[in-house]
């Protein structure tokens, strides 16, 4: 398949130049020794495209989410894993969004420069799950400070993040009229934090991403931190989420894409029988199969990204977009483990990585079960289950 027939061409031949730079070599050994692609990610952000999101007032790229998901799609799809920094393209919408004009001023600016890094976002916990609206990590206003109390669970990249958002409940479920009501948004400085009743536990996992537990121990925090308005702060995250989903689902595509190619080209090359296994349709059906459910993916991709960048409502489907290609690539992942038989185990050929990778993503940042009732209970009006 060739890139020429796919939109902004120019960004794609750019992050591929990029990628060249961090061959399939780097990312093997940088997952064998569970390190962070800090080489990666330092020369992704000094060539601009991590500020892609970053309106120009804010020194930023001004690009949309069309462009920023391209960025994505194509480090995954060149063998990269955007896991390590797709969070710094998106989580500055929280603060662009629902910040004060002095935070903005404040942080995008060094954001944008590459000076700072806002990697990370603290939402889920470890008792409460996906049920956000019990978030049990309390943060109650102390004069001009808040104090944080509680813990949260699978806080990614916070070791190479220099700022983190963080969820927490400032009014008790039981005194808010909505269940949704009464939580905020806080942006935390982690090095402070970590002298201040910040503890992160790192939590060694399937696949090479920085991810840690976090334990909050009447940690202060200035008031002025708070993003938005008290109490909010669910409507803000849920606010941010549709991009999120966006992203992630451009990411699967670009795996998906990884294997198809990868899966094709072994099994031209690959002759047992006397002939090449892709000569028989049982090795070539579930490979065209995957092909075919990349791109109907991708069309839901391209039509999130189209309403979120005209400001219209688009959760439908950016929880879509998200399902379609994370289930794609995950079958992906399989024919192309498959089709390789046992060298598909083999380190060297890069399959196993991108297989543990491209899984993540049935489960988070949203699992698939919680799309499903998404668009049962909000799309199609069924009744509610929780
Ligand atoms: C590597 C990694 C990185 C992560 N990074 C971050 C991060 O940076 N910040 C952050 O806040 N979180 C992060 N997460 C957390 C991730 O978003 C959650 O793991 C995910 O949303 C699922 O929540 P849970 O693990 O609490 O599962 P649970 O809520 O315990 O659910 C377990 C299973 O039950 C299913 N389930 C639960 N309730 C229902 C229901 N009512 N109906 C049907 N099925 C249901 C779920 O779909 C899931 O499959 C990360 C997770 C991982 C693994």
């Amino acid at each position: 398949m060739t890139l020429a027939h796919q939109p902004y061409d120019d960004i794609r031949q750019a992050i591929r130049a990029l990628c060249q730079d961090f061959p399939p070599q780097y990312w093997r050994a940088v997952d064998a020794e569970q390190r962070y692609p800090d080489e990666f990610v330092t020369a992704l952000t000094a060539a601009g495209w991590m500020a892609a999101l970053i309106p120009q007032e804010y020194e930023g790229a001004g690009l949309g989410l069309a462009e920023a998901s391209v960025i994505l799609e194509e480090i995954n799809r060149n063998g990269g894993n955007s896991g390590a920094c797709h969070g710094q393209l998106y989580n500055m919408g929280t603060l662009l969004r629902h910040g004060s004009e002095e935070q903005k001023r404040r942080y995008l600016p060094p954001i944008a420069r590459g000076e700072l890094r806002l990697q990370s976002m603290a939402v889920t916990e470890p008792t409460t799950g996906t049920d956000t609206t019990k978030t049990a990590t309390i943060a109650e206003r102390r004069g001009d400070r808040y104090v944080v109390n509680g813990q949260k669970v699978w806080l990614s990249r916070a070791h190479h993040s220099d700022l983190l958002v963080l969820l927490a409940r400032t009014t008790p479920i039981d005194q808010v009229a909505r269940k949704t009501d009464g939580m905020s948004l806080f942006l935390v400085d982690i090095k402070s934090a970590l002298r201040n009743g910040l503890t992160l536990r790192p939590i060694r996992n399937m696949v090479n991403h920085e991810t840690s537990e976090a334990f909050f121990t009447d940690l202060e925090i200035p008031a002025e931190h708070l993003i938005g308005e008290e109490g909010r702060g669910f409507r803000y995250i849920l606010d941010g989420l549709n991009a999120e989903r966006t992203l992630i689902a451009a990411e699967c595509i670009g795996d998906g894409r990884w294997f198809i190619d990868k899966a094709t080209a072994y099994a031209k090359e690959r002759v047992v029988f006397g002939r090449p296994i892709g000569q028989n349709q049982g090795v070539q059906f579930p490979i065209a199969e995957c092909h075919i459910e990349i791109e109907a993916a991708d069309l839901m991709r391209w039509k999130a990204c189209t309403l979120f960048d005209n400001h219209e409502p688009c959760g439908a489907e950016a929880n879509m977009a998200k399902y379609l290609a994370a289930k794609a690539s995950w079958e992906a992942a399989n024919v192309c483990l498959q089709t390789h038989g046992g060298f598909g185990f083999a380190a060297e050929f890069d399959v196993e990585r991108k297989f543990r990778e491209t899984r993540l993503y049935q489960v988070a940042p949203i699992s698939t079960n919680l799309i499903l009732s998404y668009v049962a209970e909000h799309v199609l009006g069924l009744p509610r289950s929780f």
